[in-house]
């Protein structure tokens, strides 16, 4: 198909909208997903909308991202910041209001590609209304989420059972992991079409510094030993294990280590709260005077941060892919992360980084120690690592077997909910 014959898509990311600043506790790696495909794909010649929930009245409606890109926000209850959990009630608005501004675009969409399960719900109804193709990407998978946290919230039931019918109903479900399609299999449904498609990163923007001038940049001393953190404070991403893992640290007696805690936070708000938790635990190690929390690091600087960094940490309880292992691997820095879902896929232990049990701190500092105590092993691994992704991580890459994706379901007939249950 060449360009000009390419359709019109809509990708739905009812919570994480996808022109918004990236850190914030509501904005991190889906945001950046649907970002990135959206203007790659827009960049091979398809049409791409993409619809978000208005969440403030100084909010753009619409956003021009460039040519055939743009995020569409729909009113759908107040405009105003509404927390995940209590986002479903206002689902139904949202999808009338979509169906509203493809009527008043004069836009047939032919497929639509849902994020999360909320964006999931919003792709089903659409479906029983006109003929759409639906591809859909969980993020996050309640099955996984509720066998982790102690208190499962009153919405469950519902997440859990839309999470069902779009993997036995869409056309396709990516996984962005061989592990996250396993987790599909074994705990949401044996029906359904999985693709693995994994999440990419620009790898032109990560890597295009080395470390000496990353380091000059932020007044870091070419001595001191980095290790970083970057995304949102949840309790989920374990920065906890990473503070006691760098507390514990064999190294800690020279005095060159230096712990970076990146990311957003709203005071009050539960990622606030978290900050402040973790800034508890390291006053209580007395790792003040070496850990400093830039607050959110916003796209310029962010490929200085990981370039300076000697090695990134991601101690995730739960990842389905983790953005942030790719993008540190891009720029050419080592990884130590949690051995668990989609990062035991991009991290290969001993050639890219090293995996250690989630929640370990003990793990955790003897794994940094030995890249830190190893620089020219290190210099390999960030080596490999930036390897590793160009081969098989690039936007352009992603979106290239994403297009293939859409096109080839395109040609086939739809699958309605009778096909589904025959
Ligand atoms: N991020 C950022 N600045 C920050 C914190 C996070 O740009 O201060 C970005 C980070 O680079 C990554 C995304 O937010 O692209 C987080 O995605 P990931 O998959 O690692 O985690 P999620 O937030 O989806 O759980």
């Amino acid at each position: 198909m060449d360009s000009s014959s390419k359709q019109h898509i809509a990708l739905i990311s009812v919570h994480g909208d996808p022109a918004v600043e990236i850190g914030k506790e509501e904005a991190g790696g889906q945001n950046v997903y649907v970002r990135q495909v959206g203007e790659a794909l827009a960049q091979q010649g398809w049409h791409v909308d993409l619809f978000t929930r208005k969440a403030s009245p100084e909010q753009a409606r619409i956003v021009e991202h460039g040519p055939r890109c743009r995020t569409i926000r729909l009113t759908a209850g107040s405009e105003a910041f509404v927390p995940r959990q209590e986002i479903f009630e206002h689902c139904h608005e949202f999808l009338a209001q979509l169906l509203r501004f493809q009527e008043q675009e004069g836009v047939e969409y032919s497929l639509v590609h849902t994020n999360y399960w909320l964006s999931a719900w919003v792709g089903m109804e659409w479906k029983k209304r006109q003929s759409i193709k639906q591809v859909h990407t969980y993020h996050s998978l309640g099955a996984v989420k509720y066998s982790s946290v102690e208190a499962i919230p009153a919405i469950a039931n519902t997440r859990l059972e839309i999470e069902k019918n779009v993997l036995e109903t869409s056309e396709t479900v990516v996984a962005t992991s061989p592990q996250e399609k396993e987790h599909m299999r074994s705990l949401v449904s044996p029906e359904g079409n999985i693709e693995i498609i994994p999440c990419g990163t620009d790898i032109h923007r990560f890597g295009s510094i080395g470390r000496a001038e990353a380091r000059k940049k932020l007044g870091i001393n070419p001595e001191e030993q980095v290790v970083f953190y970057v995304g949102r404070f949840d309790k989920r991403k374990g920065i906890e294990t990473l503070v006691r893992a760098v507390g514990r640290s064999q190294l800690r007696g020279e005095g060159k280590l230096r712990l970076i805690i990146g990311g957003g936070s709203r005071p009050g708000e539960s990622d606030g709260i978290e900050r402040d938790r973790i800034e508890g635990i390291v006053a209580e190690l007395g790792m003040s005077d070496f850990t400093c929390f830039p607050g959110r690091i916003g796209d310029e600087l962010l490929p200085i941060y990981y370039g300076a960094a000697d090695v990134c940490v991601v101690p995730s309880h739960y990842e389905p892919f983790g953005l942030v292992a790719i993008e540190a691997m891009a720029s050419g820095t080592p990884v130590v992360a949690s051995d668990v879902g989609g990062l035991q896929f991009t991290v290969v232990p001993e050639q890219t980084g090293l995996l250690a049990p989630a929640k370990d701190d003990a793990a955790f500092a003897a794994a940094i120690d030995r890249i830190l105590a190893n620089p020219d092993w290190s210099n390999q691994l960030g080596f490999w690592a930036r390897e590793r992704v160009e081969k098989m991580f690039s936007w352009d890459g992603v979106a290239c077997q994403l297009s293939e994706l859409y096109t080839d379901l395109l040609k086939q007939p739809a699958k309605t909910l009778a096909s589904v249950k025959a």
